[in-house]
């Protein structure tokens, strides 16, 4: 039988509900239910480091909220994860785990957009005034500080920080300058069964590549990885699901035999076939 890695679920996407999304939950379901997706997370964005001065308590309930009407109206035809991004968890432990026992949530992604009092990479106009090479070792040990703190269930877009150094300088970054830091960081992934995403976003993007590549998906297996998520980040509605086959054909050719659903926070394998 030809595999065609149609594992149909996308666990990573954002509605009006985050800062830079643009469409409501059930519009967003509707959307996932015409692409054939059997389950579909929401997981909009909650920078923890900013929460108390961007009104994150209010935002946050009403996502859950929105979120679990959209759940309910496609009871049947979808199944739909109610979930949360949280932005730099470790810069702010005590609200972090606040925010995690606030609601029931199906699946944290835990992520760094931005290193500890910066702005996100993604505003950073111009990467040639910065050392990009000292940036991306900080940005890779505030993943390790996250790791240990660990009260999340996938790692999102670990080389983050790539996309934009290549859409606003034209800056390759080679994610082996950073093995040892890398290294530590899938160890400790694997070691605390926490996934690692498959992020597409960045095939929509100049950079033209997954985050992580295949290289890394492949070392996080050598590693003792057994937990995989594929996730498009999609803000639109039409990116729903966009290069998620990518995302699960990479997964198989690492040596993964499935990709990873959480529900009420525990892992579910969906296999690729
Ligand atoms: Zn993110
Ligand atoms: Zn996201």
């Amino acid at each position: 039988m030809m595999t065609n890695y149609s594992a149909l679920i996308d666990m990573h996407t954002h509605t009006d509900n985050s800062f830079d999304g643009n469409h409501s939950p059930v519009y967003m379901c509707d959307a996932a239910c015409n692409k054939g997706l059997r389950a579909i997370a929401f997981t909009d964005h909650c920078e923890v480091d900013a929460y108390y001065r961007d009104n994150g308590e209010r935002n946050v309930r009403q996502a859950f909220f929105e979120i679990s009407k959209a759940r309910s109206a496609f009871m049947g035809k979808i199944l739909v994860l109610n979930g949360i991004e949280l932005g730099q968890p470790a810069y702010d432990i005590a609200t972090a785990e606040k925010i995690i026992a606030s609601q029931k949530f199906d699946v944290i992604i835990g992520s760094v957009h931005n290193l500890r009092n910066k702005q996100d990479f993604y505003y950073i106009e111009d990467f040639s005034k910065i050392d990009t090479e000292s940036a991306m070792k900080e940005y890779f040990d505030e993943i390790l500080t996250m790791l240990q703190w660990g009260n999340f269930d996938i790692l999102a877009h670990l080389t983050y920080p790539f996309r934009y150094m290549f859409a606003k300088n034209n800056i390759t970054e080679d994610i082996n300058k950073y093995k040892s830091q890398v290294d530590e960081i899938l160890k400790l992934a694997a070691e605390k069964d926490i996934a690692l995403e498959i992020n597409t976003a960045g095939l929509r993007q100049p950079i033209n590549r997954l985050s992580p590549e295949k290289e890394t998906v492949m070392r996080f297996k050598e590693l003792g990885g057994k937990l995989i998520s594929v996730g498009s980040d999609a803000h639109y509605a039409q990116h729903i699901a966009v290069g998620i086959k990518d995302a699960v054909k990479t997964a198989a050719e690492a040596g993964f035999g499935a990709v990873t659903l959480f529900q009420k926070r525990s892992p579910i394998e969906i296999p690729i076939v």
